[in-house]
């Protein structure tokens, strides 16, 4: 619990986990351990268009006292079954998000949809085991487990209360979407598209057709900081694609569980054109790396949550692909 982030390896800095390794343990280990496999708290979530659910992810990094529960999470039920998008930050957070599907719906849970490779959203995969769904995943999901679960596994070990970390565990794809795919819950069906690398390089995201909910994943982010762990340039032009969708509404993976569209996008269109546009000018300044990363994107920082956490290393990864145009 000592470590300073710079240094800790590339592959720990993910969208909210890293800079909790700074916090004292705020939690009380009294809250996770009242919940037995039996009496699970169910999730609180919000039916953001009908039978779509969402559970609100606190704006925080994980810590002792969040269960990893950071992220947009949510489901949506058919007539026939219930697919999950993104499973939660921790065995309990997936458990948590289970018992509030059983609330609502006896049916069988098919699917478990991963939207990328980060923590927050897919530790509460095995929670989902003892369903035996179908785990889905873009087509570099399985590389990217394979490069960075066990790191993720033993960061948030630290991070993570023993009671919500108890049972996490690295699940891979049974299915991965190469192009596009259609899943079918009896009445609608979802569409999984497999994006370029944005966020990350494992971006997948999921409309609802019937009530043309758009699922982003981190493609989206508002209010907390956007995190760049894939490619600046690659992102924007991502975000260019998802504009021109027809939908109404989105879910993001990080920010209010619903927000209008495409208007949604703006905010951190402006941040992230911002951060290109300030390092492209001091690239050609000839300014190092290390000036530029403290400097670039800073008019934007009143505006967003979690800045100080996120906005060097956002300039630290666009100096580096920036300056190679
Ligand atoms: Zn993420």
């Amino acid at each position: 619990m000592t470590m300073r982030p710079r240094l800790i390896p590339a592959a720990f800095m993910i969208c909210a986990v890293t800079s909790a390794l700074l916090l004292p343990a705020l939690a009380p280990a009294t809250r996770a351990s009242a919940e037995t496999a039996d009496s699970i708290k169910p999730a609180d979530v919000a039916e953001v268009a009908p039978g779509v659910f969402v559970r609100h992810g606190t704006h925080a990094l994980i810590d002792r006292s969040n269960a990893g529960g950071i992220a947009n999470i949510g489901f949506v039920i058919g007539k026939d079954a219930v697919a999950v998008i993104d499973s939660g930050g921790s065995f309990l957070d997936g458990a948590r998000l289970r018992a509030a599907i059983r609330q609502r719906s006896p049916l069988p849970i098919r699917y478990v949809i991963n939207t990328h490779v980060h923590p927050d959203h897919i530790f509460g995969n095995a929670a989902f085991l003892q369903d035996n769904p179908v785990f889905i995943g873009h087509y570099n999901l399985p590389r990217a487990l394979q490069a960075r679960g066990r790191h993720y596994l033993d960061a948030n070990r630290l991070l993570l209360s023993a009671d919500a970390f108890e049972g996490t565990d690295i699940v891979y794809p049974s299915q991965v979407v190469e192009k596009e795919a259609t899943l079918k819950l009896g009445g609608r069906r979802l569409i999984l598209e497999a994006r370029p690398t944005a966020h990350t390089d494992s971006d997948l995201t999921v409309l609802d057709e019937s009530t043309g909910t758009l699922w982003t994943g981190d493609l989206l982010f508002q209010k907390h900081l956007p995190v760049i762990d894939g490619r600046l340039k690659g992102w924007l032009d991502v975000m260019d694609k998802l504009a021109a969708l027809r939908v109404a509404r989105a879910v993001p993976g990080h920010g209010p569980v619903s927000l209008p569209w495409p208007e949604a996008l703006e905010p951190q269109r402006l941040y992230l054109t911002r951060l290109a546009g300030d390092l492209r000018g001091m690239i050609a300044e000839g300014k190092t790396m290390r000036q530029a990363t403290s400097l670039a994107g800073q008019s934007e920082r009143d505006k967003w949550l979690l800045f100080d956490d996120f906005n060097t290393r956002n300039a630290t990864a666009g100096f580096a692909e920036l300056e190679w145009e």
